[in-house]
């Protein structure tokens, strides 16, 4: 796509979230989902781009899981917020239902693959009947402007040419936009507004990231680098940080192999920069092709991990990163800008897409 059109395609999702007509949250996720599938399941900015509705119902589990919990733990279920102007959304309750059998644990929730496949097809029949034919559809008026409403072929969607190229592009700026009418939309209904009173943390509510799963993964990967600082190389003594290597701030990813143990000096100086390409070709080896062990203490621990979605979001960060040459962490003070290197450091040309022909 052109600049011209790819500033078309944001005005045309800015006029979306702005007019579009929402009843449930359900639109919001489901864009969400697109611009989240097209950085973790491809490895370039492909043409048209296929989507299974499985793999966007997963995502729908993984935004509303943590959503599901109530916002008022002392009502209990009532202190769940509302995802709908009406009665709660059928997403909520069922996984308020899976929530309670699997203890909280989405991880124990997918390990049985029976009830986890159940929950998907439930989700997928929702996202059938509502936000899958509404999301492009302003006032009266449907612009097929990301995908063709009507094609739905091996239970996949198509986007069109050079959409998931722009999700790729401005994965930040689309997920600002559809978290804040998010967050707009969950403060209109009604039936929350008791609910959220004068707490000022929805957001991180919302979308932050799980505060105890980081404890959690602090301790796997302590243990894996030996109370070794990732960093620097350097015996940590005290308690430690689990650090995100894509920062939280650039791609929110709560995934095993993403997390690095660190001082917590080290981790504060790195703090939302991309890592030096040297600690990139480190953090490839030892967590991207990391012995069986490691995925056997995040499953011990109940802790979600895909190698290859954490591959793909730091293939798209460090893209992205290069197309504007952002600044790198090596040590303290000392911040490399990010050049071409990268792609040696994750594995070589041919595990890494091609550059694009140019980046003026
Ligand atoms: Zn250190």
């Amino acid at each position: 796509m052109s600049a011209a059109s790819d500033l078309e395609f944001l005005r045309k999702i800015q006029r979306l979230l702005s007019e579009g007509e929402f009843v449930a949250t359900y639109k919001f996720a489901l864009l969400q989902a697109l611009a989240d599938l097209s950085v973790e399941t491809v490895s370039s900015s492909g043409n048209s781009m296929r989507i299974a509705l499985t793999d966007i119902a997963e995502k729908f589990i993984e935004y509303y899981w943590r959503q599901a919990i109530p916002y008022a733990p002392e009502l209990d279920q009532v202190g769940v917020l509302k995802q709908n102007t009406g009665k709660q959304a059928a997403v909520i309750n069922s996984i308020i239902k899976a929530r309670n059998q699997f203890f909280g644990s989405i991880q124990l929730a997918r390990q049985n693959a029976a009830s986890w496949k159940k929950l998907v097809a439930k989700v997928v029949g929702t996202i059938k009947d509502q936000p899958l034919w509404k999301l492009q559809l302003v006032g009266k008026e449907i612009d097929e402007f990301i995908y063709r409403q009507d094609k739905l072929e091996d239970g996949c969607i198509e986007l069109f040419p050079g959409v998931s190229s722009v999700f790729r592009s401005f994965h930040g700026l689309i997920s600002n936009l559809v978290q804040g009418a998010w967050l707009g939309q969950i403060r209109r209904v009604r039936g929350n507004r008791i609910l959220l009173g004068e707490r000022g943390d929805l957001v991180e509510f919302l979308f932050g990231s799980e505060r105890r799963n980081l404890d959690a993964y602090r301790m796997v990967m302590r243990d894996y680098q030996r109370a070794i600082c990732f960093y620097c190389g350097k015996q940590v003594l005290g308690e430690g940080n689990a650090d995100h290597f894509i920062p939280w701030s650039r791609y929110p990813i709560d995934l095993g192999h993403n997390f690095v143990f660190a001082h917590p000096s080290c981790n504060g100086f790195k703090s939302d920069l991309l890592a030096h390409t040297d600690h990139l070709a480190r953090w490839r080896e030892c967590n991207l092709e990391a012995p069986r062990e490691l995925e056997d203490a995040f499953n011990f621990n109940e802790l979600a991990h895909d190698v290859e979605r954490s591959r793909h979001v730091a293939l798209w960060a460090y893209e992205q990163g290069e197309q504007s040459r952002v600044h790198t962490y090596l040590g303290k003070g000392d911040y490399p800008s990010l050049d071409g290197s990268w792609r040696e450091a994750m594995g070589g040309l041919r595990a890494v897409a091609e550059a694009p022909a140019s980046y003026d």
